[in-house]
């Protein structure tokens, strides 16, 4: 059984791609709208890292394979994977990893007591950290995967829409509760736990790979953003979702590909993009660009993406949102739109875009 959920293929294929190619960072951020999806990927990620009869993989193909394709779902790391309760993948929450006043992990009777406890901790706790620290001191045979999110709690009457990791589990049991993960929020993690752990994020043991759940990374610390790789997770989008005049997007993308494979003046582009959406499609200007935006993304859900394509798209997307937002407060909008232009022209001059 694989741990797999719907996620976005973007993304799915760029952890394929840093796995198979040995490229994998030691932090990521993944940011989605939906938190449990976001759980399930580092679940398949875990998996893919600690399968231990992982399948061959067909050579000469040219599209990378689904994450779920590199790891077995069989074999013992992959079950305890899947139920999470597999002891290299640590869930670290408010509410999970607990320690009690001596430091150390509770036992079962100790999380059911303090899950009866009227008042949920509000944050990740110093000495949560330290265990953690201490716990990847420890050499493992496993590559260790260590999750942060934030979750609250629910009735048990509504399932918990992830695999609940151990301390859940216990209490689960007999708290009548269920938990729901959340994106993680700044408020969670105190000054002294941050501190405690940023060398660790920086230069953490082998074969340990971070993950951190949020919405967006600046509902995330700096701190911890400035130290990992931001990776968004969207939603693949079904075909009835597909806008008309992505058709037009598509025409204007190889018409600038060309346009500069002839070292064609940028200017004039930048007055064709105009002409074209602005003018003759009536769209806005924030309008026309937020339809490019779902070009360009519509296209990379269907292009094989490594490690260099992914950054370009990164780069592109951030200098969209960028522009679209200059343009809505009604800045500089031909500066900001030149300077869009320049950037996608030197990404497409990088042929690492599709
Ligand atoms: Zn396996």
């Amino acid at each position: 059984m694989h741990a797999t959920s719907p996620v976005s293929n973007i993304a799915e294929q760029f952890f394929t791609a840093a796995i198979t190619s040995g490229t994998l960072a030691h932090g990521y951020v993944l940011k989605g709208k939906n938190t449990s999806t976001l759980y399930h990927l580092a679940l398949s990620i875990a998996q893919a890292l600690n399968c231990s009869n992982p399948p061959q993989r067909p050579v000469g193909t040219e599209a990378p394979p689904p994450l779920s394709s590199l790891a077995c779902g069989q074999c013992k790391d992959c079950r305890w994977i899947s139920r999470n309760a597999h002891p290299a993948i640590m869930t670290v929450s408010r509410l999970t990893y607990q320690v009690n006043e001596k430091g150390e992990l509770m036992i079962p009777e100790e999380l059911e007591k303090q899950a009866k406890k009227a008042s949920a901790p509000t944050q990740i706790k110093t000495d949560q950290i330290g265990q953690l620290i201490h716990h990847l001191g420890v050499s493992s045979e496993h590559c260790r995967v260590v999750i942060f999110t934030d979750v609250e709690e629910r009735p048990a009457s509504q399932a918990s829409p992830v695999p609940p990791p151990y301390e859940w589990q216990c209490i689960e049991a007999n708290a009548e509760k269920s938990f729901h993960v959340r994106p993680l929020d700044r408020s969670v993690f105190n000054a002294f736990s941050v501190n405690k752990f940023l060398k660790t994020l920086e230069e953490p043991p082998p074969r340990t790979l971070f993950l951190f759940l949020t919405e967006t990374e600046e509902q995330l610390l700096d701190t911890i953003v400035s130290r990992c790789q931001v990776v968004p997770c969207l939603a693949p989008q079904s075909p009835a979702q597909e806008d008309p005049s992505l058709a037009a997007f598509a025409d204007f993308y190889e018409k600038l590909r060309q346009h500069l494979q002839r070292k064609g003046d940028i200017y004039q582009l930048m007055a064709e993009f105009q002409a074209v959406f602005i003018e003759a499609q009536g769209l806005s200007t924030p309008q026309a660009l937020s339809g490019f935006q779902q070009f360009l993304r519509q296209k990379f859900v269907t292009a094989p993406v490594d490690t260099a394509r992914f950054a370009s798209y990164r780069i592109l997307q951030q200098t969209l949102e960028k522009t679209i937002g200059v343009v809505e407060a009604k800045a500089n909008e031909n500066a900001s739109l030149l300077n869009l232009f320049i950037e996608l022209s030197k990404q497409l001059k990088s042929a690492s875009l599709p």
